[in-house]
């Protein structure tokens, strides 16, 4: 994790004070070189690279003292285990029939980073957003939001508007080398699902899904409420 700073559309430091609960850092007002909106907040973020967080976090696991085994779960009973914690994203949809998890595609272009050192946001008022985030060696252009689609495919035509909308914003970057197309699903739920319950043969499942857009950043305390629903009885 790094702390980059960086700008964002539309101006609104109520708006986004209220997420940050107060610990943003250098919260004032882009200039228009900083951000071509002319209307934009000047910030410093953490900017996660996931390709080196999620190794780290296994990592982290197994100095624990925590093993990890991969197998699809085909039901809650079959994990022989003391408690069951149930992070399984969109796939509660089968494991425990929640219905109300739903995917939100996003789709990303990585290009060759042709010299950008702070990241950029900017949503436009049909809700359309454009970023920019730098990452060692690459650039991440973003992005979309589609709710309900389970398509994993690259689509060429969103990928070409996702370039046009960021050069639109970092002209630089309309030239720079794509590297890779990615696709997520981000698993949607109205609420995230943080429950104790008990299993037939007694045991505790504490299920914590339905993240959406925000499960790295809300990782932590979420982990922390399943812990505490796990000791109590
Ligand atoms: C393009 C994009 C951009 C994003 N940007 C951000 C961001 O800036 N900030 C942020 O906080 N979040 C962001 N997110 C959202 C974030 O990635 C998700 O909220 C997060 O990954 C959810 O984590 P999770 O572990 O709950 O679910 P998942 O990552 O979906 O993991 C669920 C896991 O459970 C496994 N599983 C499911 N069913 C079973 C089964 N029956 N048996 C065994 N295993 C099973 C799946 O294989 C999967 O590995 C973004 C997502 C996308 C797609």
């Amino acid at each position: 994790m790094r702390l980059v700073e960086g700008a964002m559309s539309p101006a609104d430091p109520a708006g986004v004070e209220a997420w940050a609960a107060g610990r943003l850092s250098v919260l004032r007002r882009a200039t228009v070189r900083e951000h071509p909106a002319g209307s934009a907040l000047w910030t410093r973020l953490p900017l996660i690279d996931m390709a080196v967080h999620l190794p780290w976090l296994r990592e982290r696991l197994l100095r624990a003292g925590g093993t990890v085994e991969e197998r699809v779960v085909p039901d809650l009973t079959a994990v022989d285990a003391p408690v069951v914690v149930n992070c399984t994203g969109l796939g509660a949809r089968d494991l425990v029939a929640d219905r109300t998890v739903r995917p939100v595609r996003g789709q990303l272009v990585v290009v060759e980073n042709p010299g950008l050192r702070t990241w950029l946001v900017s949503t436009a008022p049909d809700g359309e957003t454009a970023y920019l985030f730098p990452q060692p060696g690459r650039l991440l252009l973003g992005g979309t939001a589609e709710d309900g689609v389970w398509s994993l495919e690259p689509d060429p035509a969103q990928a070409a508007a996702i370039v046009r909308r960021c050069a639109a914003l970092r002209p630089e970057v309309a030239g720079a080398r794509i590297l890779e197309h990615r696709v997520g699903l981000r698993p949607a739920r109205p609420a995230v699902r943080l429950e104790r319950q008990t299993l037939p043969d007694g045991r505790a499942v504490i299920h914590n899904y339905g993240h959406g857009g925000a499960g790295v950043t809300v990782a932590w305390g979420c982990a922390e409420e399943a812990a505490a629903l796990a000791a109590s009885s």
